[in-house]
């Protein structure tokens, strides 16, 4: 396979924390990032329509908002409050311009797992409407099983696969992060089945580095660890998905360097590795 095309690298705005939105989409655009997925916490405090007009302004697509989700929790109370957060996170997608959320759908440490798969699946229906009245698609990216304690239940494909089939919807579809899904011997077949479904939503690509020292902000440069980035994105391809390949990396150890420097070595880890 040869490399990916610059057209299609969108990068997550966590993977350069230390830059503010208005810092990173000029710096993007200048080594010839064409999209960028847009992390809540980077629009605190701003109008989305300012931020997502600025984005456009410098000619980068903005791939998605990251993220909703987390809906499952011990009172009925709360899971309201959960669906009224999703609600909000939809409107700022739309007031960005953003087409997609990606949905971390949560868990309950103690509660089963199988309850909060019922929890979420109810959530994403309550909050559908919504979605399809503002035009905002929403992607269940499964995580991978060291999180399903609590961060999320979807834990494979085929769970967020039997998500999407419940739910029956254009507005419902699938994240593949390799980050989460690499190890599973199921995933070549469930990426043709989610391409046959129409249910490939997004691609996210960074490396999994070993030993690492932390379970959520340790992920590597792609290149740098153990996953076969480019063979995925073969599958990807080849079941049809011709959006953007997401860079999405948290990394104490990253945003600790010079995030210039980092962000063209991204650049042709993207290419090299990708
Ligand atoms: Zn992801």
């Amino acid at each position: 396979m040869n490399s990916p095309s610059l057209d299609r690298l969108c990068i997550h705005s966590i993977t350069t924390k230390p830059w503010s939105l208005y810092e990173a989409v000029p710096r993007y655009a200048a080594v010839g990032v064409k999209g960028i997925t847009v992390w809540r916490q980077a629009l605190e405090g701003r109008d989305p329509r300012g931020a997502g007009a600025f984005i456009r302004d410098h000619g980068l697509s903005i791939v998605s908002l990251c993220r909703g989700g987390f809906f499952p929790a011990l009172t009925p109370a709360d899971r309201l409050k959960a669906i009224d957060e999703n609600r909000r996170c939809i409107d700022e997608a739309a007031a960005l311009g953003a087409p997609l959320i990606v949905l971390v759908c949560g868990a309950v440490p103690g509660q089963s797992l199988d309850e909060s798969r019922r929890q979420i699946t109810e959530g994403i229906a309550a909050v559908l409407p919504h979605a399809a009245a503002a035009g905002v698609k929403l992607a269940i990216e499964p995580l991978h099983p060291m999180y399903a304690a609590d961060r999320s239940a979807v834990n494979t494909m085929a769970q967020a696969r039997a998500m999407c089939t419940a739910l029956n919807s254009p507005w419902v579809g699938i994240a593949v992060d390799v980050y989460h899904v690499w190890w599973d011997p199921d995933l070549e077949a469930e990426i043709k089945l989610a391409g046959r479904n129409g249910t490939l939503a997004a691609f996210h690509v960074c490396d999994w580095v070993f030993p690492f020292a932390d379970m959520l902000n340790d992920r590597g440069l792609m290149g740098e660890g153990c996953i076969d980035i480019r063979t995925i994105r073969g599958w990807v391809e080849a079941a049809g998905f011709t959006g953007f390949n997401e860079v999405e990396i948290f990394s104490n150890r990253l945003w600790q360097t010079d995030q210039t420097d980092f962000l063209l070595r991204i650049k042709q880890a993207y290419l090299n590795c990708t």
